[in-house]
């Protein structure tokens, strides 16, 4: 059975109101009965004690036992529900409260028996009769025989005591229901009002709508963590999103102009318009090589940019790794009669994936390579400072307009479209470069002067963790 959470927040809040209303109630029935119990016979003894008291006081001041004052003691304590009977040495009776009112006598302890019987169905009282002797000069002189409903009895003004008691419980329990409830429905609102809206989003994320995001500032930790994620979770869908949408539309762009110039030099060459000579089979050719080298470059750009494809962590040393590639692109820089300088400042190694940083080496050595005319120059240089690793890749070649600065990261974007078709550049190699530098937690920064170079930078955290 599933209930919502704001139901089952206030019933447990009920029911938290509930058991402490019950352990209070049992707790305070059982003590509190008790001490009261304890306190209405201490009460009897006490009583039965002023009783002898001012009987003594009585023959103190006189020497012998004077009917009229005993009268007066002896009603005052039936009247408290207590019998007496003053007994001399000899026996006889000096006052009884039987015999003074027996009708009252009789009828105080049926009263108090019955009431009793009401009030507490399991009491076991019954009359009880204790005597205390009575001094005259340090000598008994007689006794009080003192009968008493015990071993505890209530009277009406303790009866109505702990009705007001139990009243007062109850009301006490009233309160704390009604509280515990209101409480409970408000904390319960308050925790609940937030996830439905959370939820809400998360609903219309799921519908495809990835620009729902959820605005809320609560004071729960949680609830504000919850936000955030679900926040950062449409964010980056939206943006896979749009990479998604930007991918299709430049890869159809990108295909559809080699895709049509192939179309039309295969139809004229099928309908005889022109001939199929090895130029034109060449140049049909060339189109197909593109085509596949992008492919290519895209297949390898999807890898890097996946999250999901880890890296292969090794130690690279830098200093290796680009001497090697200095000697693969000698014979290429020879051909255009340029040079390669390499300032190496630092001999580091760093935690990262070998090949693509292989890859973006590579890359920079290429583009400067082809982005330069003859009698050229590149110079890399290497350091390191106290917590990085520095590239910088420097070539003295055409340059990068301003305009073009700050796209040519982007995907597909040729600086000098002219230039780039006799390069045969596809404008992905700076791309899939960021791509690697960034998963290594570092930067790649250009700048560059139309005409005079271009200055490639880059910055690697020293321990690349991945
Ligand atoms: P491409 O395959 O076209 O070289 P890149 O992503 O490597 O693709 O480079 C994007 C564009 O940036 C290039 O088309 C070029 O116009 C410009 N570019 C890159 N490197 C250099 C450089 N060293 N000198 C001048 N222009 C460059």
């Amino acid at each position: 059975m599933k209930f919502k959470l704001r139901t089952k927040l206030s019933m447990s809040y009920l029911l938290i109101g509930l058991l402490c209303i019950l352990i209070i109630s049992v707790l305070s029935n059982i003590f509190l009965e008790k001490s009261f119990i304890n306190y209405v016979i201490k009460n009897q003894t006490l009583k039965n004690e002023t009783i002898v008291e001012q009987l003594q006081s009585q023959i103190d001041r006189e020497g012998v036992f004077n009917s009229d004052a005993i009268e007066t003691i002896g009603i005052t304590a039936l009247e408290q529900g207590v019998i007496i009977r003053i007994v001399s040495m000899n026996g006889a009776t000096i006052w009884d409260a039987k015999v003074h009112n027996n009708g009252l006598c009789e009828e105080m302890i049926t009263h108090m028996s019955t009431s009793m019987m009401q009030k507490v169905p399991n009491w076991k009282g019954a009359l009880i009769v204790t005597d205390y002797p009575l001094l005259q000069y340090g000598k008994t002189m007689g006794k009080v025989v003192i009968e008493f409903y015990g071993p505890y009895y209530f009277t009406d003004s303790d009866v109505a005591f702990m009705e007001t008691l139990n009243l007062l419980l109850l009301a006490v329990s009233g309160i704390a229901i009604v509280m515990a409830l209101s409480v409970g429905t408000l904390m319960a609102r308050r925790i609940s009002k937030p996830l439905s809206i959370v939820m809400e989003t998360a609903r219309e994320i799921t519908n495809g709508n990835y620009e729902a995001r959820t605005k809320l500032n609560t004071t729960t930790v949680e609830i504000d963590a919850l936000t955030e994620s679900i926040n950062d979770l449409a964010e980056t869908l939206e943006n896979q999103e749009k990479l998604r949408q930007r991918l299709t539309s430049d890869v159809s762009h990108e295909l559809r102009t080699p895709l049509a110039t192939l179309q039309s030099h295969m139809e004229a060459m099928i309908d005889g318009i022109w001939d199929a000579d090895i130029s034109r089979l060449k140049s049909c050719h060339e189109e197909i090589v593109r085509m596949t080298q992008l492919v290519g470059a895209l297949e390898k750009l999807a890898i890097i940019e996946n999250d999901a494809n880890k890296f292969e962590r090794v130690p690279v040393g830098i200093r290796q790794l680009i001497e090697n590639q200095i000697k693969n692109f000698e014979s290429d820089f020879y051909k255009k009669n340029s040079q390669i300088e390499f300032e190496c400042l630092a001999d580091e190694t760093i935690l990262a994936d070998k090949n693509q940083l292989n890859q973006v080496v590579v890359n920079l050595m290429s583009n400067a390579l082809k982005y330069s005319p003859e009698n050229s120059r590149l110079i890399i240089r290497y350091y390191v400072t106290y917590e990085e690793v520095f590239l910088e890749f420097q070539d003295y070649g055409y340059g990068i307009a301003e305009a073009d600065l700050p796209n040519i990261f982007e995907r597909f974007y040729r600086a000098d479209q002219s230039r780039n078709r006799t390069t045969g550049g596809v404008g992905i190699g700076l791309t899939i470069s960021k791509a690697i530098i960034n998963r290594h937690g570092g930067k790649i920064m250009v700048s560059s002067t139309l005409g005079e170079g271009s200055l490639f930078k880059i910055v690697l955290p020293k321990t690349t963790i991945v």
